[in-house]
């Protein structure tokens, strides 16, 4: 049976889309083995890319938050991106965040379908549209999704998923008002996601 290691030692030298020419390295994901929630992002930003570790960024940290509202710690969850290497746009030092395309996002799937195979979770949660095409296809969109358990089968693996918006939506948001209510929109999905995973593992 491969492990998370070996999956991560492979990724590290992949090159099945350009992404890795420009980024400093694969961001694979991180958490336990035997997570019942894994939680999947669109891919690692600048921080992330520059650590090699999956939301250690603003948007990781406000994940943190609303995780720990939602009753879970990160801890207890398997952390990943659909897509492993960050893709930018370079503008003077800064480099600006640019969405994964369709291709890429394909090419990258074959690293998501292996974690959740080693992985095995109840439930995965999509965070954003990019995150759901992923695992559900070109035809998901997020408020179609959003806080309902659907059945999903993904390769070898069938569990259920939850979609909620990605939390760098949370801080995009204009103003506080719209903040607040995109954070507590994203505390209820994943609320919703723990739930489910309670009711899969037989806890409630
Ligand atoms: S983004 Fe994914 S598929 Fe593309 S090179 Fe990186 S790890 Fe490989």
């Amino acid at each position: 049976m491969t492990t998370l290691r070996e999956l991560a030692s492979e990724a590290a030298g992949c090159t099945r889309c350009d992404l890795y020419r420009n980024a400093t390295g694969t961001v694979f994901g991180e958490g336990p083995g035997e997570a019942e929630l894994m939680l999947v992002g669109e891919q690692p930003g600048d921080v992330e890319d520059r650590q090699g570790r999956p939301f250690v960024g603003p948007a990781g940290r406000l994940l943190d938050r609303a995780l720990a509202d939602s009753g879970i710690s990160r801890r207890q969850a398997y952390l990943t991106n659909a897509v492993k290497h960050f893709k930018f746009q370079q503008s003077g030092k800064r480099r600006l965040h640019k969405p994964p395309n369709r291709t890429e996002i394909m090419a990258c799937r074959t690293w998501l379908e292996s974690e959740l195979d080693v992985v095995r979770p109840a439930v995965v949660v999509a965070l954003g549209a990019t995150a759901g095409a992923a695992l559900v296809g070109p035809a998901f969109r997020v408020a179609a999704y959003r806080g309902m358990p659907a059945d999903l089968e993904v390769g070898p693996w069938h569990g259920v998923l939850v979609a909620t918006i990605h939390p760098s939506a949370v801080l995009r948001a204009s103003g506080p008002d719209s903040r607040d209510r995109a954070y507590e929109g994203l505390v209820a999905d994943l609320r919703s996601a723990v739930r489910a995973c309670r009711i899969r593992s037989g806890a409630s």
